[in-house]
């Protein structure tokens, strides 16, 4: 009856569904987004602890399954389910938090879209692929830290919650979960996003070399070359003559202090002050 395609694995130990809920705190003033209620197993608990949820689906069937579990109930008016694919929908409607055992496909770009909703959530509890969460956890120097746990956690305070194993599913995934807390700074740092994604870029290339060794490649050196001199040119500046771009971005490497960090060992703050060195030098990298 599940369809694994749409990442259909219910949990069915009612343990681990009460400790999500409790680890939720769910106000009686909150509206909910739950992405893919399936049978309802954590809706009918979000029902009991919210103002309202909202419930996007995409398989009709699961719609079906949780209709027929909440009419006549005192919780059937404070639900609103929402069919389809939730990360088609052009718009998302308000929510305060967002509760959600996630269909794994769909973990990346939800988080970034969760990031970019306005007004910004409280926070989220989302289940992942425990991989994944692994990620979105990970501090500098640990293995699993990658462009992915510096791009959330610029945005956002992560924690892990807890573990999930596999066989708490029906049917049982290839791969252990984990519960994952979201906490959207707010307001979000004030930067330029497509530089930060350039930079952030660049500095993962490979991220077990140091920034100089990065920033002395060829390729490397004539884009941001391009770049610097398409913004002069749009500013309407003079570029000296004299100008050497990879003395540039060496001299600007060393004034930062970190050309000898690599980038599996930086936080974020060292990347932010990377991006300020850059910009104040006029080196952009978008
Ligand atoms: N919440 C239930 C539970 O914890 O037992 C089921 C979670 S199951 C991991 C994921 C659910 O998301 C399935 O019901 C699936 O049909 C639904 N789904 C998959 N892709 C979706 C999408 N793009 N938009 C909305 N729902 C989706």
């Amino acid at each position: 009856p599940f369809n694994t395609d749409k990442g259909q694995h219910i949990l069915k130990n009612p343990g681990i569904v009460n400790a999500i809920i409790q680890k939720s705190a769910i106000k009686s003033t909150d509206t909910v987004l739950e992405v893919g209620p399936g049978t309802g197993n954590l809706t009918v608990k979000l029902l009991e602890q919210a103002k309202k949820v909202i419930a996007c689906e995409i398989d009709p069937r699961m719609i079906a399954e949780l209709n027929k579990r909440v009419m006549g109930t005192h919780l059937h008016n404070k639900l609103e389910i929402r069919p389809g694919d939730v990360m088609k929908a052009d718009e998302w409607p308000y929510f305060d938090v967002s509760v959600a055992n996630l269909p794994y496909q769909i973990s990346s770009p939800f988080v970034f879209r969760l990031l970019l909703q306005r007004p910004l959530p409280r926070y989220a509890v989302l289940m992942f692929q425990k991989e994944f969460a692994d990620r979105l956890t990970a501090k500098p120097g640990d293995k699993e830290y990658s462009r992915l746990s510096v791009n959330v956690q610029l945005l956002a305070k992560v924690e892990h919650l807890m573990k999930v194993k596999r066989t708490e599913f029906r049917p049982p995934p290839q791969v252990d979960s984990a519960v994952v807390r979201i906490e959207p700074k707010n307001p979000p740092p004030n930067i330029c996003y497509p530089e930060w994604e350039g930079m952030l870029r660049l500095a993962f290339l490979r991220k077990n070399k140091t920034l100089s060794s990065i920033f002395h490649q060829k390729q490397i050196i004539e884009l941001l070359k391009q770049n610097y001199e398409a913004i002069a040119k749009a500013q309407n500046k003079k570029i000296p003559a004299d100008l050497d771009m990879k003395e540039h971005i060496e001299n600007t490497l060393n004034e930062s202090e970190l050309g000898g960090k690599r980038a599996r060992h930086m936080s974020i703050e060292d990347f932010l002050k990377l991006l300020l060195a850059f910009n104040k030098n006029g080196i952009h990298f978008h």
